[in-house]
């Protein structure tokens, strides 16, 4: 079985080593990702979904100016990606009761003891109350586990009903911040265990009722989230057993899918081998990108300077071409008041504003008599003889044209001041 990060990974670099990146190049690529997703056990028709949605935003849009196809791309199976193993989880540090429950071998003991260490850990004080009134060592295991984390514990080792337990130690826990509960397992769910965590759940007014699934149950893990659900109604899922399992995508995204937002995820046999679930870290780790948080940004950066029109904000140098086609753009004193305001200068009087579109108009006809030659290089301009041609030319005074050029390159020294400025660009660019 492929490693599905390793797949990914592959899948990425062999796209990106495509010289063009196509319709024919998506396609194959997401065979590639199709094969590495149904062999990590991952439902055919999340791959689907999955696999459609990044041949649509790839060849939807090209990659924005200034990022290269390998890091657009792996963006866009990341933003997938998240999708389909859903949002990371910020666990609360507040007083709250959480129910655990699972079938045999899922990890639910471990994973009691080693939430409350969590919680302690983070200054709250907890409680472990074994109510697995199934399993005959449950509460041994318990016991010894709670030591280990230096947390409170209660339990009866004799006592058959979960209910009547977890009344009792409610009632010893008042004062705890965190009380967690860990129930009886089954092989599979069967009535008399819906009941009995129906009746636990009765008593102890859970604020989290988490489902504690094995990750190497692969998509299977869904199945159960939503049998759990129906059954007992469930807030939400921890995955145990992360590490060394090849299936942990196809647990997670089957959870995900199942309507149970991953809380937590158990990566090893030791206490602290817990974490919240983090779509961010969870998915930089199948990509092998350790830093995707970085990535991300540059992306969206990329993205939102994209939307800025780069052509135009890369406008080249300010000579009387592009003066012309700016000034033939403004046409109106509307632009030319905004103008004034994105200067800083909002309260231009309105004389002043009639006189700036009457010169405006003046510098159109000026720059419409220039040939070519003389619009690209003002330096042409220096010659008096031809000064006096663009006047009678456009029926304006050689003054007129000397003042325009003087404008000209005065304008020219702002326009270079503020080209590296963004905000002004994108409030420039907005006027029309
Ligand atoms: P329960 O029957 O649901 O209470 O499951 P247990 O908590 O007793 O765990 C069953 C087995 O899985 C034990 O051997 C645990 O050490 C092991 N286990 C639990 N969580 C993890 C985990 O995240 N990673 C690994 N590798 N083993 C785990
Ligand atoms: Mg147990």
């Amino acid at each position: 079985m492929v490693d599905l990060g390793e797949g990914l990974r592959q899948a990425i670099a062999k796209l990106t080593r495509a010289t063009i990146i196509d319709a024919k190049t998506i396609r194959e690529f997401n065979k590639e990702l199709q094969k590495t997703l149904l062999s990590a056990d991952v439902e055919v028709r999340l791959v689907l979904n999955f696999t459609k949605a990044i041949e649509d935003k790839a060849l939807k849009s090209k990659p924005p100016a200034g990022l290269n196809p390998k890091d657009y791309i792996t963006n866009i199976v990341y933003e997938e990606l998240v999708r389909l193993v859903g949002p990371t989880y910020l666990p609360e540090l507040k007083k709250h009761r959480i129910l655990l429950m699972g079938l045999y071998g899922s990890g639910k003991t471990t994973t009691a003891a080693k939430l409350a260490k969590f919680y302690q850990d983070r200054g709250l004080s907890a409680a472990l109350v074994c109510c697995d009134v199934t399993r005959p060592a449950a509460y041994t295991q318990l016991e010894t586990l709670a030591k280990q984390a230096n947390v409170a514990f209660f339990g009866l080792e004799t006592e058959k009903s979960a209910a009547k337990i977890i009344r009792l130690g409610m009632e010893k826990f008042r004062d705890k911040q965190v009380v967690i509960c860990d129930t009886s397992g089954r092989n599979a769910l069967d009535d008399p265990l819906i009941k009995e965590l129906k009746e636990v759940a009765e008593q102890f007014n859970p604020d989290e009722k988490v489902l504690v699934v094995s990750a190497d149950l692969g998509q299977v893990a869904g199945k159960q989230a939503r049998e759990f659900d129906k059954a007992v109604k469930i807030s939400g899922v921890i995955l145990t057993k992360m590490d060394g399992s090849g299936k942990g995508g196809g647990a997670l995204s089957a959870s995900s899918a199942a309507n149970a937002r991953v809380m937590f995820i158990g990566m090893g046999e030791k206490l602290n081998n817990i974490e919240p679930f983090d779509s961010n870290k969870f998915i930089g780790g199948l990509l092998g990108i350790p830093d995707i948080a970085s990535l991300i940004e540059h992306v969206q950066t990329a993205v939102k300077e994209a939307n800025l029109k780069p052509e135009e904000m890369e406008a080249e140098e300010l000579n009387f071409e592009t003066f012309y086609s700016q000034l033939k753009a403004m046409g109106s004193m509307g632009p030319l008041k905004s103008i004034f305001g994105m200067m800083g200068a909002p309260d231009v009087p309105k004389e002043t504003l009639e006189q700036g579109e009457e010169k405006l108009k003046k510098y159109k006809v000026i720059i419409a008599s220039m040939t070519k030659e003389e619009r690209k290089n003002e330096r042409l301009l220096h010659d008096p003889k031809r000064i006096a041609r663009i006047a009678s030319g456009s029926g304006t005074s050689e003054k007129d044209v000397r003042s325009m050029i003087s404008e000209f390159n005065k304008m020219k020294k702002l326009f270079g001041s503020i080209k590296n400025d963004r905000g002004f660009k994108k409030r420039f660019m907005n006027l029309s």
